[in-house]
């Protein structure tokens, strides 16, 4: 490896707003056949809006005020379009808890409240109202993402999130495609949306309702079968999965601790940069050899 060429790749990949850790990962790139896609926020905007909360008659303003206020201590960015969307008085919470992959927990004036994916929140005792239950099918029918709210583990309603597709996404996936490699989308989120989505930007193999683990498990599988893995991901729960991939790229306005382990940062959180990224690095290699 010439030293001119890694500089001149990774001069380029600036100049694009692709930023290429080292000369490691620059070889790394070269040998991607498989490329790994997280859904929100790298997919998707991952800036979510609340639609609607569709609620039971039995959510009073205090309820509302508790699920902004755990919300409000979420860095999720579900968390976010909730309490944007409530925008109340920030209230004392007691044992909150952020379950990964599920949602939020706490404790207000001694009624345990949840906000998050309907089959962590519901246990044997919640009543789940079928016209409600209606609701919210049709709901991800429609494509939405939806989190449901409960008090000592009755439900209290559902919100109705959208979260749009990036403009690019589908024709990165395309590209990505055309130069033969495989791609992949996992996400934490439920079935309905994840396969709304897959269908949408063409990906056929994708997995729902993964916790970080099953991510990264789902790597090592991949490369147990000989398969050289590109994970993508804004770091909301991926860490895990940009450590075990063969090469990490972070999504640009992800978190800092993606920034920190990726090999790749994307600065403009365009996926038609991830083609470009793995032509640099097959170019600088090119002229290396
Ligand atoms: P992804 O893999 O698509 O980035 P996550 O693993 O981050 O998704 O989240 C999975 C699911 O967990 C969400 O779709 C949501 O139902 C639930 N969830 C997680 N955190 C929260 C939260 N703070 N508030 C509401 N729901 C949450
Ligand atoms: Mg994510």
């Amino acid at each position: 490896a010439t030293p001119t060429a890694i500089i001149t790749a990774m001069g380029k990949g600036a100049e694009m707003g692709i930023l290429i850790k080292d000369a490691e990962s620059l070889e790394k790139g070269v040998k991607i056949d498989t490329i790994i896609l997280d859904k929100t926020g790298t997919i998707t905007e991952g800036s979510p809006k609340v639609s609607e909360f569709v609620e039971m008659g039995n959510c009073t303003k205090l309820d509302r005020q508790v699920i902004y206020s755990l919300e409000k201590k979420s860095e999720h960015p579900l968390a976010d379009a909730i309490a944007d969307y409530l925008s109340a008085e920030e209230m004392a919470i007691q044992d909150f808890r952020s379950m990964t992959g599920h949602g939020v927990q706490g404790v207000a004036e001694n009624q345990i409240y949840k906000v998050g994916n309907l089959k962590w929140i519901k246990t044997s005792e919640t009543i789940l109202h079928p016209e409600l239950e209606k609701k919210s099918q049709n709901a991800l029918e429609e494509g939405f993402i939806v989190v449901f709210a409960s008090k000592n583990n009755q439900i209290l309603g559902f919100f109705k999130i959208a979260d749009l597709i990036k403009e690019t996404s589908k024709e990165a996936i395309a590209i990505l495609k055309k130069m033969d490699i495989e791609v992949h989308m996992l996400t934490g989120d439920q079935e309905k949306t994840a396969s709304m989505v897959a269908k949408a930007v063409g990906v056929a193999h994708y997995q729902a309702e993964m916790l970080p683990e099953h991510k990264s498990k789902y790597i090592k599988k991949l490369q147990s079968q000989g398969k050289k893995v590109g994970m993508v991901g804004d770091g909301i729960n991926d860490s895990e999965a940009l450590s075990v991939a063969d090469l990490s790229i972070a999504i640009g306005h992800g978190t800092d601790i993606a920034m920190d382990i990726a090999e790749i940062t994307l600065v403009h959180s365009d996926l038609i940069d991830i083609p470009k990224a793995l032509n640099l690095t097959k170019k600088s290699i090119k002229i290396i050899h």
